[in-house]
C-alpha cells in the first residue's frame, strides 16, 4: 500500500506531496486524512496521508512512513475539500489551508506540547473488608460504594495517607480516565417564550427550508428578538437529529450570548481565541465524537467538524472579525456558504446592520431577506440629537455639550446607567480642525488623507495624491491641530465634572485579563456604576436594562477614516450603540456630539433609519466603483530593498494591465499608509472588477513569478475589509 503524504516545507510555497510504504502491520489503520511520521532526508517529519497511490513511481526506492500519529481522523472528507477550496479561491498553499482549519494541537510538523489530559481515579479492587482499619480508611470505601460518580484521587475531602494505605493493601486499585479540560459553566435553564408574530414568520420561512441549500439574511433591528430565533431554529435542527453551528464576532465580548444558549441545551462545545491550545483540542474532540450537537465559536470555529450539520447562523454578519487577515486570507461568511451547499443545509446571516455586500446580494434574490422591525418589548427607539461641537467648543465645552451634561446629570439622578463611547481607532493619522470640523479629503477618491509626520504631508493611500499639511486650517484659518483624546483622560474629566460619579472604563488596556471583560459587564449590571465609557466594545450586543443615556462623544473619527468603508462603519458602530439607549422600560437618549452636524450618515444614525444610509451609500459606491458594484482584489508587494519592491510593484501593475481585460481598473503601484515596518518596504495594487474571467489565472501567474523571486514578496487579498 502506497499514499501521497502532504508536507508543510518551509521556504516552499508549493504542494508538493511524497510518497510513502505503508507497513503490513499497519495497513489496516491507514486512512486518509490521517497524521505520519516519515523519515525525511535524514530528517523526521510529520504530514498528512491526502491520498492513496496505485501507480507509485519505480524510477527511486519509496522509503516507509513510520508511524500513523491519529487514532481518529483528522482531516475528514469534507474538510479536505474544504482545503482545496480554500486554496483555489485564496490562492494559498494547500498545507497552509489545512493549517488554518486545525487546532495546533492537530497540526502537522508542529511539534505542540498538547496532549490529552487525564485524571487519576479510584474503584475498590476487593470486598475482604476486614483490613480496612481506620474510620477515614472506611469512609473512602462507603463513598465509592455509593455513588455512581467515581471518586478522584485528588478530592479535596479525602485523606492521601488513607488513600496509600488501601491502594498499599490491594482494597482499592487506581486507574486513569481522559477528562475535559474547560469547566462547564452552570446557568439556570430557561424555558422557550412564545415568539411574537413578526419572529414567528420568520421562523416558519427558515423551518420550511431546513432541508435546502438556501442562504437567508435576517435584517432585525437591536433587541427585535434575533438571538430567540437562532435558539428556535436551532431546536428544530437537533430535533431532526442534526447538529448546529453559530458563529459570533468575538465570544469573549458576547459571554450572554453563550449563557442564553447553555441555558436552553445541553451538548455545547465553545471555540474561540481565548481558550488555550489544550482547552481548544479537548473542545475539538468533543465534536469529533460527537458528544455535543451545537458549537458556538469565532471565525475559525466555522471549520468544526460537526457530522450531520443541519444548519449554519452566522450572527452579527457585518463584523470583521469573519475575515482572516493573514494567509489564508478567507472570510467565514464564503466558507459558510461552501458548507452550505456541501450539507445542502441553509446558512443564516442576522444583523441590525448587514453590510452593504449581503444587501446588495439580497436584492439580487442570492440571500433571502428577512426583516425584524420592531423591538420585542414594542419600546420606541430612542430620542438622537445630534451636537454641534464646534459651537460647543467656543462656549468652553471641548469634550461634554451642554446637553449632554444635562442628560448625564439627569439620568444619574434617576437612578439610571449611562454610556458613553469614545472611538478612537485612528486618531493622529487623519487631521481635523477643532474649529470647524475640517478634514482633508482626496479630491480623487472621497477618503481622508492620511498625514505622514516625517514628509509633512498628507497622502492619499489609494491613488497616491499629496499635498502638504498647512499651518492653519484651509476653511476657517484657525490654527490646525490633531484633534484626539484617550479614554483615560476622558475619566478623570468626568470625575472632574460630575461629583461622586462612579466610571468604569473599558478599553483594550482594563480588559486584557481572562475574564475582566465578563466581570466588568456583570459588575455594571449590578448598578456598581453610573457610567460605562469605553471604545467600541462597549456597543456590543449587551442588554442593560437601566441604561437610558448613550453619549458619542466624537462620531467623527470612524468617519475620517482613510477607507471607503468608514461611512458604513461608522453608520454601524453608532447605530449598534445608540440600540444600547432604553432596552427595556426607560425611553432612550442618545446625545452624538459631532464636527460635522451636516453629515448624511448622522443623519442616517440619528433617525435610526438603515434604508436611508443604504440608499445614500449604495449611489457612491457606485459613482466611485467601489463593492458591491465592484469587486476588489488588494495586492501587497514588500521587500527589504525600496528599489526592489518599487521596481517588482510597476513590474506587477505592467503584468496585471497586460493581461486583465481593459474593463478591469487597476490601482497603483502606491506605497502603503503605513509604508515601512520594521525596516520592511510596502506598495499597495488595487485591482477593481465586475466580470473578468482572466483575473484568477493571471493572479495564479503573478503569483508563481514572485515565488520565485526571493528579495520581494506579494500577497493577494480577495475581497479585502481594508486597503
Ligand atoms: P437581538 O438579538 O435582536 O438584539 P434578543 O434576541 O437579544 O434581540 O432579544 C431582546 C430581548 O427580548 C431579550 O431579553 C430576549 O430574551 C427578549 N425576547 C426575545 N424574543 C422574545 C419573545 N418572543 N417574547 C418575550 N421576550 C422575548
Ligand atoms: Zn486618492
Amino acid at each position: 500500500m502506497y499514499v501521497e503524504v502532504l508536507l508543510e516545507l518551509k521556504n516552499k510555497k508549493t504542494d508538493q506531496t511524497y510518497t510513502y510504504e505503508v507497513p503490513k502491520e499497519l495497513e489496516k489503520e491507514m486512512t486518509i486524512g490521517k497524521r505520519v511520521e516519515i523519515p525525511f532526508n535524514k530528517r523526521t517529519l510529520e504530514g498528512f496521508v491526502v491520498a492513496f497511490n496505485q501507480n507509485p513511481p519505480k524510477e527511486y526506492t519509496i522509503q516507509k512512513i513510520n508511524k500513523i500519529l491519529d487514532e481518529e481522523v483528522v482531516l475528514n472528507e469534507e474538510l479536505l475539500k474544504l482545503a482545496f477550496f480554500i486554496k483555489e479561491s485564496c490562492l494559498s498553499s494547500l498545507s497552509n489551508a489545512i493549517s488554518v482549519m486545525l487546532p495546533s494541537a492537530l497540526k502537522a510538523s508542529i511539534k505542540t506540547n498538547v496532549n490529552k489530559k487525564y485524571q487519576t481515579l479510584l474503584k475498590i479492587e476487593k470486598m475482604g473488608l476486614n483490613q480496612v482499619k481506620t474510620k477515614s480508611q472506611q469512609e473512602i470505601i462507603e463513598y465509592i460504594r455509593s455513588t455512581t460518580k467515581p471518586l478522584k484521587k485528588e478530592a479535596n475531602l479525602i485523606s492521601s495517607s488513607s488513600v496509600k494505605t488501601l491502594l498499599k493493601n490491594g482494597i482499592i486499585s487506581e486507574y486513569e480516565e481522559e477528562i475535559y479540560r474547560l469547566d462547564e459553566i452552570t446557568v439556570l435553564k430557561d424555558t422557550k417564550k412564545k415568539l411574537n408574530e413578526e419572529q414567528q414568520l420568520v421562523f416558519d420561512t427558515l423551518k420550511e427550508n431546513l432541508n435546502t441549500n438556501k442562504k437567508f439574511l435576517l435584517h432585525g433591528i437591536t433587541g427585535s428578538g434575533k438571538t430567540e430565533i437562532y435558539m428556535q431554529i436551532i431546536e428544530e435542527v437537533l430535533k431532526r437529529k442534526q447538529t448546529g453551528l453559530i458563529l459570533v464576532p468575538e465570544i469573549s465580548l458576547t459571554p450572554q450570548f453563550i449563557r442564553n444558549f447553555k441555558a436552553r441545551f445541553d451538548h455545547i462545545a465553545v471555540l474561540h481565541s481565548g481558550l488555550s491550545d489544550g482547552e481548544k483540542y479537548d473542545e475539538w474532540r468533543k465534536i469529533v465524537r460527537n458528544e455535543v450537537n451545537i458549537v458556538i465559536g469565532a471565525r475559525s470555529a466555522i471549520f468544526a467538524p460537526l457530522n450531520n450539520l443541519g444548519m449554519i447562523i452566522i450572527d452579527e454578519e457585518h463584523s470583521d472579525s469573519y475575515k482572516q487577515e493573514n494567509s489564508p486570507r478567507y472570510n467565514a461568511i464564503d466558507i459558510a456558504e461552501w458548507r452550505s451547499d456541501y450539507h445542502n443545509i441553509p446558512l443564516l446571516l442576522g444583523s441590525a446592520t448587514p453590510t452593504l455586500e449581503k444587501m446588495a446580494r439580497a436584492s439580487k434574490n442570492l440571500y433571502q431577506l428577512l426583516k425584524l422591525n420592531h423591538r420585542v418589548n414594542k419600546g420606541p427607539l430612542p430620542h438622537c440629537e445630534i451636537v454641534d461641537m464646534a459651537s460647543e467648543i467656543k462656549k468652553g465645552n471641548f469634550y461634554f455639550s451642554e446637553t449632554l451634561k444635562t442628560e448625564i446629570e439627569a439620568a444619574i439622578s434617576r437612578s439610571e446607567q449611562i454610556i458613553l463611547l469614545l472611538n478612537r481607532r485612528g486618531f493622529s493619522t487623519t487631521i481635523t480642525c477643532g474649529n470647524c470640523g475640517f478634514t482633508y479629503k482626496c479630491p480623487h477618491c472621497d477618503i481622508t488623507l492620511t498625514y505622514h509626520k516625517t514628509s509633512n504631508a498628507l497622502r492619499c493611500h489609494y491613488c497616491g495624491y499629496k499635498t502638504l499639511k498647512k499651518e492653519v486650517c484651509p476653511n476657517c484659518k484657525e490654527t490646525l491641530d490633531f484633534y484626539g483624546v484617550g479614554t483615560e483622560k476622558i475619566e478623570e474629566l468626568l470625575h472632574k465634572e460630575f461629583d461622586n460619579v462612579r466610571v468604569l472604563r473599558m478599553d483594550t488596556d482594563t480588559t486584557r485579563r481572562k475574564n475582566s471583560y465578563d466581570g466588568m459587564i456583570e459588575a455594571f449590571k449590578n448598578q456598581e456604576y453610573d457610567i460605562l465609557l469605553g471604545t467600541q466594545m462597549v456597543s456590543k450586543g449587551h442588554d442593560f436594562s437601566l441604561v437610558s443615556v448613550v453619549g458619542i462623544l466624537n462620531a467623527d473619527t470612524t468617519l475620517n477614516l482613510p477607507d471607503f468603508r468608514s461611512g458604513e462603519r461608522t453608520f454601524d458602530l453608532l447605530y449598534q450603540a445608540s440600540g444600547r439607549a432604553g432596552r427595556k422600560d426607560t425611553l432612550g437618549t442618545v446625545v452624538l456630539q459631532t464636527f460635522n452636524k451636516d453629515n448624511f450618515i448622522l443623519k442616517c444614525v440619528s433617525e435610526q433609519d438603515y434604508d436611508k444610509f443604504y440608499y445614500y451609500e449604495m449611489n457612491i459606491r457606485k459613482k466611485l466603483k467601489y463593492p458591491p458594484y465592484y469587486f476588489l482584489v488588494s495586492l501587497k508587494i514588500t521587500s527589504k530593498s525600496y528599489e526592489e519592491a518599487s521596481k517588482e510593484s510597476i513590474n506587477a501593475a505592467n503584468f496585471l494591465r497586460n493581461n486583465l481585460n481593459s474593463t478591469t481598473i487597476i490601482l497603483g503601484p502606491t506605497t502603503a499608509n503605513i509604508f515601512k515596518v520594521n525596516n520592511i518596504y510596502r506598495f499597495n495594487i488595487i485591482i477593481k472588477y465586475r466580470f473578468d474571467e482572466k483575473l484568477k489565472p493571471t493572479l495564479k501567474e503573478l503569483d508563481k513569478l514572485f515565488i520565485l523571486n526571493n528579495k520581494v514578496n506579494l500577497e493577494i487579498d480577495f475581497n479585502p475589509l481594508n486597503i
